[in-house]
């Protein structure tokens, strides 16, 4: 039951995991020829990033947007009460106890995994409250730019005054129903985690859960979902984009019930990571500034990681609905014709094996311009 719950609240998730590749499709930058030539032709590789065993990481460390603010980002827990909610003082002091032993818990459980952890705020002193009622929400269009998801984060981008390039935070919102839903409906439950941006090192992001589980774990175990769900607010897909068994693998990143919590009690499996996973969290200095991969202590059985499908794994950007798309010079992707910038703001958001297929194809189709790609600033040969 419990992994059934988890699996129904993981819905926005899969869906997102599905936009990793269909949201490189729909990128709508540069021109229309290249989405059919992509779907046609496959995937033009660059040779050098098709696999790697790192000896030196920092030699491929260069493959995520890079902008010129990089603070660290901090998770902000908080209560989110659509319009016709409310609950009492007491209630709202005793989310906010649990949701601050529940963060510092999935701290230390970072930490047993990176030596070093995801900085966290304290729980707001107040609820949020929606100027939207519940039913804008569980009503909302599927999928597209003003979905539930996209909803909420726009309203609390405005709320902390910062926008999707600008924030600091990764909101982890309790949503919390009207008191005639709060405790039915296990099926329709919600829950999701992204970055604003996609991929990881992009700046701020957002978890969203349900109040029932944060009291009673119900549908979902609390404290080891929260831990995935972070890990894809972190920027990271399920063990199973990477190959592995979503209902077996070790790593947090998949539905192995062996990782569920109790209450503030953890597993006796508790959940660890993939290389794969390791590699992807060293790139988000945002998050983990002092993180590094190291290959003898995050992949001891030398598997060779596939570097280009590491990158296929990135979550896409959230879309126009949380806030328009902007350039930022020398930022992620830009592709010049006759020394004139031609690529569109999306591409700022690129991955660099994202950016070497396009520039590939631009060299192949546009052979007349002189065409120049730059990745972070960087020419790409
Ligand atoms: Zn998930």
């Amino acid at each position: 039951m419990a992994e059934t719950s988890q699996r129904n609240n993981e819905t926005t998730i899969q869906r997102d995991i599905g936009d990793v590749v269909s949201g490189f499709f729909r990128n709508r930058i540069l021109f229309p020829g290249m989405i059919r030539f992509l779907i046609v032709c496959g995937l033009l590789l660059l040779p050098s990033l098709t696999s790697f065993c790192l000896q030196d990481s920092t030699v491929h460390s260069n493959i995520v947007p890079r902008f010129p603010d990089a603070t660290q980002v901090s998770v902000v827990p908080l209560i989110f009460l659509p319009r016709e909610v409310s609950i009492s003082d007491d209630e709202f002091q005793s989310a906010r106890r649990l949701l601050d032993v529940h963060v510092a818990m999935a701290r230390e459980h970072y930490e047993s995994l990176l030596n070093t952890t995801f900085l966290s705020s304290k729980t707001h002193t107040k609820p949020f409250q929606s100027d939207r009622f519940h039913s804008d929400f569980v009503n909302a269009p599927q999928g597209g730019d003003d979905d539930r998801a996209h909803r909420i984060v726009k309203e609390l981008l405005r709320w902390m005054h910062e926008d999707r390039y600008s924030s600091k935070h990764i909101y982890l919102i309790i949503y919390v129903r009207p008191m005639d839903e709060r405790f039915k409906s296990w099926e329709e439950f919600l829950g999701g985690a992204r970055p604003f941006n996609g991929a990881p090192n992009t700046g701020g992001g957002y978890v969203e859960m349900e109040y029932p589980s944060l009291i009673r774990d119900r549908p979902y175990p609390f404290q080891s979902t929260l831990v995935h769900e972070l890990g894809h607010a972190f920027g990271l897909a399920h063990a199973n984009c990477k190959g592995y068994d979503q209902g077996t693998n070790m790593s947090i990143m998949s539905y192995n019930p062996l990782h569920y919590s109790r209450g503030f009690t953890k597993s006796q499996t508790p959940a660890g990571f993939n290389p794969e996973e390791y590699f992807a969290l060293s790139l988000n200095k945002r998050v983990f500034p002092d993180f590094s991969y190291d290959e003898s202590i995050h992949n001891p059985a030398g598997k060779t990681l596939d570097l280009v499908l590491i990158q296929q794994c990135f979550l896409s950007p959230m879309g126009a609905g949380i806030g328009d798309f902007r350039h930022f010079e020398g930022v992620g992707y830009e592709l010049f014709f006759n020394g004139r910038r031609v690529s569109g703001p999306e591409a700022a958001l690129y991955s660099l094996a994202q950016a070497g297929r396009n520039c590939a194809w631009n060299r192949v189709n546009n052979a007349s311009f002189k065409i120049e790609c730059r990745y972070n600033g960087q020419l790409i040969e």
